[in-house]
């Protein structure tokens, strides 16, 4: 059977409560063996935990996102760092989702990237891989990631959606790119030229659930979920030229690697 990996969802939104069990269920059918869930806030980190320690499989990500910089409080981040510092009890394998996005500018951009190195800095001390997210906001993304020396603890650009020379200049920092359903739309643009140049051993692939459904189910109305990430590792194997079954094995082993966990299973 395939072998999948989810590397981004959010499985503590209340698109999820009444169905939670199936949607998991339905996911380790369909072979995805691990599934990171991440915390756009404190409450949201919370939870994140809480699924992870009840679910095998599913493991919790805790951080702030940017939409959501303007709110955090002194508070917020003891309550992360309290939960981060018991990661292997908590299950915790990485700080996010963090980062900048210039498309909604939910929070001030200044306020934004304050939040975005407080919480590189705080990953640096836990030793804990960062995900990122990046919209409309590459050039400072990657300055503040370069200037934080965040590849000392790896980092992933989640939902990748630049173009190849954003993808070269990641890449040569050392980062991971993952793809989520926009390289299925049928104007990906530029996604189907990154996705055929990121090397094997820098693939992973997420569904972002319960955003972001991938074709045929893109829209507003479908709620995603992580079995769907099959729907990615398909893409990619048709751009890449390889087996469904390759992109999964790589994709698992590349979590392994950066996630620092010994199974996924
Ligand atoms: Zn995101
Ligand atoms: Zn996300």
């Amino acid at each position: 059977m395939i072998v999948l990996i989810d590397s981004h969802a959010h499985l503590d939104m209340p698109h999820f409560d009444a169905d939670r069990d199936a949607v998991i269920a339905r996911a380790r059918e369909a072979g995805v063996a691990a599934m990171l869930t991440l915390g756009v806030d404190a409450a949201s980190s919370q939870r994140a935990v809480t699924l992870a320690q009840q679910y095998e499989g599913v493991f919790a990500a805790v951080g702030i996102h940017p939409h959501e910089a303007k709110h955090a409080t002194p508070e917020d981040y003891k309550a992360l760092m309290g939960l981060a510092r018991e990661c292997e009890a908590n299950r915790i394998i990485a700080w996010g989702e963090i980062g900048l996005d210039y498309h909604y500018d939910h929070s001030p951009r200044d306020v934004q990237q304050r939040e975005f190195r407080r919480q590189i800095r705080m990953a640096r001390e836990l030793d804990l891989p960062v995900c990122i997210h990046s919209r409309d906001a590459h050039d400072d993304v990657l300055t503040i990631l370069d200037e934080e020396h965040a590849s000392d603890v790896g980092v992933v650009m989640h939902c990748f959606s630049g173009d190849e020379q954003v993808a070269r200049r990641c890449l040569d920092l050392g980062f991971y790119i993952s793809f989520a359903g926009p390289v299925t739309f049928t104007n990906a643009r530029q996604l189907p030229t990154v996705a055929r140049l990121v090397p094997d051993d820098r693939l992973l692939i997420e569904t972002d659930a319960p955003y972001l459904s991938p074709h045929p189910w893109r829209g507003r109305e479908h709620r995603n979920e992580p079995a769907r990430v099959a729907i990615i590792a398909a893409r990619l194997a048709e751009l890449r030229g390889v087996g469904v079954e390759v992109v999964g094995q790589l994709a698992t082993q590349n979590f392994k690697a950066l996630f620092k966990v010994q199974s996924v299973r």
